[in-house]
């Protein structure tokens, strides 16, 4: 890689971003020393400028920085770092270090993810059948799944397409109340998922 670093100082500044969700996590700045033993020990390493020394992201915290990719821009004076970060990146125990959060986006179903995790800290006395559902307990959820699954599997044999869209989608449904009820959300399943399809 043909690095343009500043004359000046010797450094060219990293962009560090979220292999999987896109996210830019943080900026800093490293050496070619920096990036040698980034690339060497697959941990994001920078040249501090306030240290004055190399420093590997997390070497304190534990929370490194694993390298998955480096590109280098348009005139070869910028860097962009895919990692994999383990923890929260900004020191102050935030995702990024401009206080956003680092998950990924499902669309409608991350949305409702979100209603469903309202409607778990809802009492239950409430008219809301996923309170309802919750205050049941996880026993009566996972029966509930099993239920739907079953009737997946019945319309999956049949020629209703709509009917089995149907079921499909409550199956989705209770599923995703399931993960809630266990303490769990959609990316935990998908991390897994994806986990094995590097290997
Ligand atoms: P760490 O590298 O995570 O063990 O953190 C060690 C020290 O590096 C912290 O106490 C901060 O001073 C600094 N530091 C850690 N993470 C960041 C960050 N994302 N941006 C700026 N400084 C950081
Ligand atoms: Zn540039
Ligand atoms: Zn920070
Ligand atoms: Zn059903």
């Amino acid at each position: 890689m043909n690095i343009n670093y500043d004359k000046n100082n010797g450094l060219v500044p990293a962009i560090i971003q979220d292999a999987t969700t896109n996210t830019v996590l943080m900026l800093g700045y490293m050496n070619e020393e920096a990036l040698q033993k980034t690339v060497e020990t697959k941990l994001v390493t920078f040249f501090s400028r306030t240290k004055q020394r190399l420093w590997t992201k997390g070497e304190e915290s534990g929370n490194h920085l694993k390298l998955v990719d480096i590109k280098l821009d348009c005139d070869s004076d910028t860097l962009l770092i895919k990692v994999n970060p383990n923890g929260p990146t900004c020191h102050k125990g935030t995702d990024t270090c401009w206080n956003e959060n680092n998950s990924q986006d499902y669309g409608f179903l991350s949305k409702l993810e979100d209603i469903i995790s309202e409607r778990k800290q809802t009492a239950s006395n409430d008219t809301s059948y996923v309170a309802s559902l919750f205050a049941k307990g996880i026993n009566k959820i996972a029966q509930k799944v099993g239920e739907e699954a079953v009737e997946v599997v019945i319309e999956a044999k049949d020629n209703n397409d709509e009917l089995f869209l149907n079921e499909s989608a409550d199956l989705l449904f209770h599923y995703l109340i399931l993960l809630q009820a266990k303490g769990f959300i959609f990316n935990d399943v998908m991390s897994i998922l994806q986990e094995r399809h590097v290997m």
